[in-house]
């Protein structure tokens, strides 16, 4: 089996090793069309147009979660199976929306700022608890279900979700009470977003949304670029209708829009939620593993 491996360097080793055992594993450099599996990362679109270069392809591994880079139906066309990793990333995501939700809570970074301009425990940054907080999940999967474990073990107030996949009884088994879209808006101090990026949910959260949202509450976006519209979010921030915000994912990856980098209540990661140690391995492992039992 000839196996094509895209954005090598984010596949963990482990990972390449089994590929080997498995076929000739070439990387994006090699010309030959004679391919039978792709195995992409975060970047690589798998569109239709691509795939018309690899006739032959009967696979293609997803390492990672979120199947908004490959094109479904063209592969559905191709009778080419799709392999993915779901659930791999969700605790080191889930982590570093808790650590956002305290970092822009506490005006973390704030604080050190002062401390660096020689302000010692700078009263005009004085920055709030989590505890009784209502926390607001868009998106109740894999990783919106650990969110909602986390945040309870913060003594958070109510856990509200939207998800429309899960009925009340299965979101009450996570500890989240089904509710409205807009009931999160109203009532929310913390929303969080962990949807695919679909036509549905691509500008899920624009000035309208902010408008309905609470004066005090931070917005979390580790889930894809576009699900929150980025002018409108400069827009709600300068207008004060929020507290502040995280993004982890951006409309345009890695050439960010650099008006963003101008808000002070805004915390950017470059795509990072995923990008643990422990994430990473399993991640590639398990994509691969997967793939060698049903290919082997
Ligand atoms: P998942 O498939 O387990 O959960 C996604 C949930 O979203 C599903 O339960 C689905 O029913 C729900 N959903 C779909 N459309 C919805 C809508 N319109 N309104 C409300 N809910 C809706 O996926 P997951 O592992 O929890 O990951 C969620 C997303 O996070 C991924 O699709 C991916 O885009 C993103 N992600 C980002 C990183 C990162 O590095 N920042 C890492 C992993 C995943």
């Amino acid at each position: 089996m000839n196996i094509k491996v895209f954005e090598k360097a984010e596949i963990h080793p482990k990972a390449i090793v089994l590929l080997r055992k498995l076929g000739n594993v070439f990387d994006e450099s090699d010309n030959s069309s004679l391919v039978d599996a792709i195995v992409v990362r975060t970047y690589t679109k798998v569109t239709d147009e691509f795939l018309k270069k690899y006739p032959n392809v009967r696979f293609v591994v997803r390492v990672g979660v979120g199947l908004d880079t490959i094109d479904i139906a063209a592969c559905k066309k191709r009778d080419i199976q799709i392999i993915h990793s779901p659930g791999s990333n969700a605790n080191a995501v889930s982590e570093l929306v808790v650590l956002q939700a305290l970092l822009l809570k506490r005006k973390l970074f704030d604080q050190i700022d002062s401390l660096k301009k020689n302000t010692w425990r700078d009263r005009t940054k004085i920055g709030t608890e989590i505890a009784g907080n209502t926390i607001g999940i868009i998106g109740c999967g894999a990783i919106g279900q650990l969110v909602a474990r986390k945040f309870a073990g913060f003594d958070t107030g109510k856990i509200i979700g939207f998800d429309p996949s899960f009925t009340d009884e299965e979101l009450n088994n996570f500890s989240i009470v089904k509710t409205s879209l807009s009931e999160i808006y109203k009532t929310a101090d913390i929303i969080t977003l962990h949807v695919p990026l679909t036509p549905e949910t691509r500008d899920m959260i624009t000035l309208s949304e902010f408008k309905l949202m609470k004066k005090n509450c931070i917005l979390i976006n580790t889930s894809r670029g576009g699900i929150v519209n980025e002018q409108d979010l400069i827009q709600a921030l300068h207008q004060k209708l929020i507290r502040g915000a995280a993004l982890d994912v951006f409309e345009n990856e890695p050439e960010i829009n650099r008006q963003l980098l101008n808000l002070d209540n805004l915390i950017l990661t470059p795509h990072i939620g995923a990008l643990t140690e422990e994430a990473e391995e399993a991640m590639s492992v398990e994509a691969v593993e997967k793939f060698i039992s049903v290919a082997a």
